[in-house]
């Protein structure tokens, strides 16, 4: 059904609605909320630690002030709550809230909170009279991930209609009573309804769990597929060690790792035996990942094939490219890498394909474009991709059509536990370079309160004097409040003041992919001395003369992320510092982000963060943007990881495939 029939929806919100990439009612249950916001019993200023949304009953003992600034209006009013303790209100553009408040009155006010030294303010306040707030106490609203335009009570509104009229028309349900019982699932309707209007959070996080199992259900079930098909692939490309190799690794100005020459011979002894390689090299940030896959390159193009290197990032993407060719330059290596990315002109990009085409161009590095129906390989013997969890089962099928069966290895330093590793791969033969190269000094780390922000920017301005650089990674906003480029523009503004005579820059996500570029490249060229970046920056990035990274709000994330982020620095000789600042009081705050601060590993990370986690930490933070699974989260979720696995060996050794009520294969995008 379209969206257009539904009540209050007409042209305009469903073109917003396909942006978000909703264009038929059916899709609606399955547009997931990201969050939720729950109307909590009131609080007292004094039991406030943490800035955040709280409800307060208050009395108001000050007049109504107005001001105008700029072009904003602000209305600002004092009150006390029961114990007397004062809070600030204020609201912005919203001139008619003068009529609503009148001193010496009650009212229950929900907002954020934000507490500045002893001040405490709640900004944008709604009002509600005690009666009003009893009736929406404990009410959980979904918070769904929105496009321009769309707001919240537009997807509310649309979900609640599609749910009353479609309610038994639809039976999601596919999984037979038997394995419902003995898997102990929710029933698949229930947690759909559910997910998106849960009567308490014990509902919220069940419903979690089921759809979260059913994630990872089906990609079990189409790994499954997918095993059986590759199992007989035998190899075609024929890849073997050459001299050059031998040479290169020899003049290298380093030496390989133990774990890194053990991770080089695993991939040269499947890339010269009987059956296509499809390897996973699993190594901490900075473990030296790439020099292992440029050897396998450059076997690959001497032995007569071309190699294929995807990364994530255009970014990442020109780096690698960058960095290849000064080697092969430096180290006279007979081979002719391209670069073929999607912010190219088409010129370009004709003339990179069609070098691509007729073989003239050997290794050849890029992005996604490197798949795409346009590229016509000559040769392809070898695809590596970095930084991605693993090869989806579509992009597999698109190479596959382009003839021949590459050997494919996939890097990746997501420090996923072993037990888990196991589980998702399955069907990957792994890799494991847990060593850090010789001679680096392990990063200093320090946990800090914002109060601390001032000595941090003395010590960047103390190792830029001494010719480092330096990351700062942005405090986060919320979506409903400005935007990334506005917030990195502010910030980096802001830091341009504190840190008088140096080069600051910001980078984030929305720019054009050339801007990126020309950005990334000054800073890796010195010329700038500090970024100021999103998260963007947390993959793959190289810059070894790079020795603090300053992370804003750390307690927003995931602390695999943080890890990640804290990768880009500690990759040359020099000593280089790591400073979380954390604007939270919290106990359970602290424990977490000390984790990271006490520890360089990434694995042990991972499992100590996994531990850590209660079920009430699941909306809370999502542990990085490379995970590829709609909802499910391989930490929070790894009970149900190993529940689906069970499940989908269960129907697979009984031959219930049939008994499901819903058929899975490689077609569908798998990761
Ligand atoms: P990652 O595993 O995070 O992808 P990179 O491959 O980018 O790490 O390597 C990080 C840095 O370490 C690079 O500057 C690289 O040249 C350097 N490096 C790689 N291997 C070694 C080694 N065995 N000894 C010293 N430095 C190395
Ligand atoms: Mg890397």
């Amino acid at each position: 059904m379209r969206l257009r029939e539904l009540k209050g929806i007409g042209e305009k919100t469903e073109q917003l609605f396909a942006k978000a990439g909703v264009t038929d009612t059916s899709q609606l249950p399955f547009y997931f909320p990201r969050s939720y916001d729950v109307f909590r019993e009131p609080v007292l200023v004094g039991e406030i630690d943490e800035d955040g949304v709280y409800t307060i009953y208050i009395s108001v003992f000050s007049d109504v002030e107005q001001k105008t600034l700029k072009k904003l209006t602000v209305t600002t009013v004092f009150a006390v709550d029961e114990q007397g303790s004062r809070v600030k209100l204020t609201w912005f553009n919203m001139p008619f809230m003068k009529n609503s408040l009148r001193r010496g009155c009650m009212y229950m006010v929900r907002g954020r909170v934000v507490c500045k030294g002893s001040l405490v303010t709640m900004e944008q306040p709604k009002l509600y009279t005690p009666a009003e707030y009893e009736q929406k106490l404990h009410y959980i609203q979904p918070i769904y991930p929105l496009v321009k335009g769309l707001t919240n009570n537009m997807v509310i509104k649309a979900v609640t209609q599609y749910f009353a009229i479609d309610k038994n028309k639809d039976n999601f349900e596919y999984m037979p009573k038997e394995l419902l019982e003995r898997y102990e699932l929710m029933p698949l309707n229930d947690a759909i309804v559910h997910i998106h209007f849960p009567r308490g959070t014990d509902e919220m996080f069940r419903s979690r769990k089921r759809l979260a199992f059913d994630e990872f259900f089906a990609f079990f079930m189409q790994m499954d597929i997918l095993k059986g098909k590759r199992e007989y692939l035998a190899n075609e490309c024929y890849i073997t060690e050459h001299e050059e190799v031998l040479r290169l690794i020899s003049e290298l100005p380093f030496k390989l790792t133990a774990p890194q020459k053990k991770a080089y011979d695993e991939i040269m002894a499947d890339m010269s035996g009987s059956r296509i390689m499809n390897r996973l090299i699993q190594g901490d940030v900075g473990s030296g990942k790439t020099i292992v896959a440029v050897l396998a390159l450059v076997n690959a193009v001497l032995s007569g094939y071309q190699g294929a290197m995807m990364a994530p990032t255009e970014v990442l993407a020109k780096q690698h490219y960058d960095t290849m060719c000064r080697l092969f330059d430096e180290h006279h290596i007979p081979v002719h890498p391209v670069l073929l990315v999607g912010s190219m002109t088409a010129a370009d990009k004709r003339t990179v394909q069609e070098k691509i085409k007729n073989g003239e161009a050997d290794i050849i590095i890029g992005t996604h474009a490197l798949i795409q129906n346009k590229v016509e390989y000559n040769n392809l013997g070898l695809v590596i991709t970095d930084e991605q969890h693993r090869f989806g089962v579509n992009q597999r099928s698109m190479l596959a059509k382009k003839g021949g069966h590459p050997h494919v290895c996939v890097m990746s330093a997501t420090p996923i536990p072993r037990t888990l590793a196991i589980i998702l791969y399955g069907d990957l033969d792994i890799s494991v370079i847990d060593a850090m190269p010789a001679g680096r000094l392990p990063i200093k780390n320090a946990v800090v309160g914002e109060d601390f922000r001032p000595n941090a920017y003395r010590f960047i301005i103390n190792e830029v004097a001494k010719g480092h650089q330096a990351y700062v990674i942005c405090p986060m906003v919320e979506e409903s409040e400005v935007s990334e480029s506005e917030n990195v523009k502010e910030y980096t503004l802001e830091l341009k003041n504190k840190l008088p005579g140096i080069s600051v820059e910001g980078i984030h996500g929305q720019m054009s992919a050339d801007m990126k570029n020309e950005i990334m490249e000054r800073f890796a060229s010195g010329q700038t001395q500090v970024l100021v970046s999103t998260t963007v920056i947390e993959v793959g990035i190289n810059v070894p003369n790079a020795t603090v990274m300053m992370i804003e709000n750390a307690e927003k994330f995931g602390l695999a992320q943080l890890h990640q982020l804290r990768g880009r620095v500690g990759r040359g000789d020099a000593q280089s510092y790591c400073i979380f600042i954390s604007t939270s009081k919290k106990k359970e705050t602290k424990e977490r982000l000390d984790i990271i601060g006490k520890s360089n590993d990434g694995f042990y990370i991972a499992e100590q963060d996994l531990k850590l986690r209660g079920p009430g930490d699941f909306f809370g933070i999502r542990q990085s943007g490379d995970m590829i699974f709609k909802l499910a989260d391989i930490y929070t979720d790894a009970d149900m990881l190993k529940k689906a696995k069970d499940c989908a060996d269960y129907v697979i050794t009984h031959n219930m495939q049939n008994n499901l009520k819903k058929t899975f294969t490689d077609e569908e995008i798998m990761l």
